[in-house]
């Protein structure tokens, strides 16, 4: 039987992850020589006989040590099914991981993780802002199993996010987790600052662990485990599904970690399904030529948007001149500027809503990642439960504007972009004649 190394090296030499999305971990002899995996929609697994079916649940259930020629078997499909586990051995290329775990959501991903992760007690040190959920399931519901959560912004020097883990209760600090970049800022988190204080505070009895939820750049320009990150999360609703028609989530990690995941997976049963789990595997063929296109896209609509008379400001991680710290942290960390551009219009909230309300083909949608382009106002939209006061520290704007540039020609997003200024400008003219 061939290995999953055989999979991936030809001559001793091992192929690039875009190369192996299309056969990687799958045998056509196992399924009728069908080139593609079939969909395992099936709940159960049948066992050769009674041994075998003890013999997995020992595995499953820990109750001996695995042989060293034991494979574990298939069982349930809430613990492993076959469309899952191809996936998650393709996911494990992109970011040089020993194992993954796929879910029924990003969120279901982070929930699971934290709780397999925490215990009472503990305390999370957290970038802040990050995505909604996550920072409602920090602040609200882990609460309620006595976890706290202190914030740190990503605007804070080394030295004073040192201090905020100095202030924690000796032996509480359990975990950092960490959005880099910082959703809709773009504002950029050091991971390897973040690692070597974990590292500091970790003790035998009680590990540190860094978590970094991957979702913007991930997993083609941003690899953290490289960078000292313990666990990496995904939405796989983004880009990896990348085509706004499915919700899923990943965790990857080392072998023990991810043992712990997968058994909260397990007992919480917020895995993915096989029919998301085999769509998700067709998307990652596509995965690196999406992203790419997405991002020289981006570039020259980011570099066009720099330069337009109704446009105060860029985030825009090539756009980071006037910030040689946050420039260091890209030029370490990341392999491209991505897809997503936020940028303030000149003018408020009306100026943006009308800008918005004037685009045709860039649909105004939250959610971002997709094939198709989509725009949205942060302040009103995606981060309104965050107060006004805390918006203004965290630099979200009334007059940003949010956009996940999709994998359509540029210069139609441009034509689009530009008819919605000119709206914009003629609105403007008319209130000023009026006046
Ligand atoms: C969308 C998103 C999530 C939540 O993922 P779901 O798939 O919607 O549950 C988490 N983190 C980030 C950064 C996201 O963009």
């Amino acid at each position: 039987m061939s290995t999953l190394h055989d999979h991936a090296h030809i001559g001793g030499q091992q192929l690039r992850p875009e190369s192996l999305m299309m056969s990687y971990g799958y045998t056509p002899a196992w399924s009728e020589g069908a080139i593609k995996p079939p969909i395992f929609q099936t709940s159960t697994f049948v066992f050769k006989n009674a041994e075998e079916g003890k013999a997995f649940f020992e595995l499953a259930y820990g109750l001996r040590q695995q042989g060293p020629d034991e494979e574990m078997g298939l069982i349930y499909s809430r613990l492993n099914n076959p469309s899952l586990e191809i996936l998650e051995h393709r996911l494990c290329l992109w970011d040089g991981a020993e194992e993954a775990a796929s879910f029924a959501s990003g969120m279901a991903a982070i929930s699971t993780t934290l709780l397999a992760l925490l215990q009472p007690g503990d305390v999370v040190l957290h970038s802040e802002p990050v995505y909604g959920g996550s920072d409602f399931f920090l602040k609200n519901v882990l609460r309620k199993f006595g976890i706290e959560a202190v914030g740190f912004r990503p605007t804070d020097t080394p030295a004073q996010m040192a201090a905020r883990a100095a202030a924690i209760a000796p032996g509480r600090l359990a975990m950092i987790f960490v959005e880099t970049p910082a959703n809709p800022t773009n504002h950029l988190v050091d991971l390897e600052a973040c690692a070597a204080l974990a590292r500091q505070y970790s003790t035998d009895e009680k590990p540190v662990r860094l978590v970094v939820d991957n979702t913007f750049l991930g997993p083609v320009f941003q690899h953290p485990l490289k960078h000292g990150a313990d666990v990496v999360l995904y939405s796989a609703t983004k880009f990896l599904g990348g085509h706004s028609d499915l919700i899923a989530g990943a965790a990857l990690a080392s072998k023990p970690l991810m043992k712990e995941i997968k058994a909260m997976r397990t007992f919480m049963g917020t895995m993915c399904d096989p029919n998301t789990g085999w769509m998700l595997m067709r998307s990652l063929e596509t995965l690196k030529l999406r992203m790419e296109r997405a991002a020289q896209s981006a570039q020259l609509i980011a570099n066009w948007l720099r330069t337009h008379p109704l446009v105060e400001r860029t985030y825009y991680l090539t756009h980071l001149e006037h910030c040689p710290a946050q420039q260091d942290i890209y030029q370490r960390h990341c392999l491209s500027p991505g897809s997503m551009i936020s940028f303030d219009i000149k003018g408020g909230e009306a100026e943006a809503f009308r800008f918005l309300n004037a685009l045709k083909l860039i649909k105004l949608a939250v959610s971002l990642g997709g094939t198709e382009s989509l725009a949205e106002h942060p302040g009103t939209m995606t981060h309104s439960d965050i107060t006004l006061e805390e918006q203004r520290e965290m630099g979200i704007t009334p007059q940003m504007i949010r956009l996940s540039i999709g994998v359509e020609d540029p210069q139609d997003l441009m034509l689009d972009l530009s008819q919605a200024f000119e709206a914009v400008g003629m609105v403007k003219e008319r209130e000023l004649e009026m006046a």
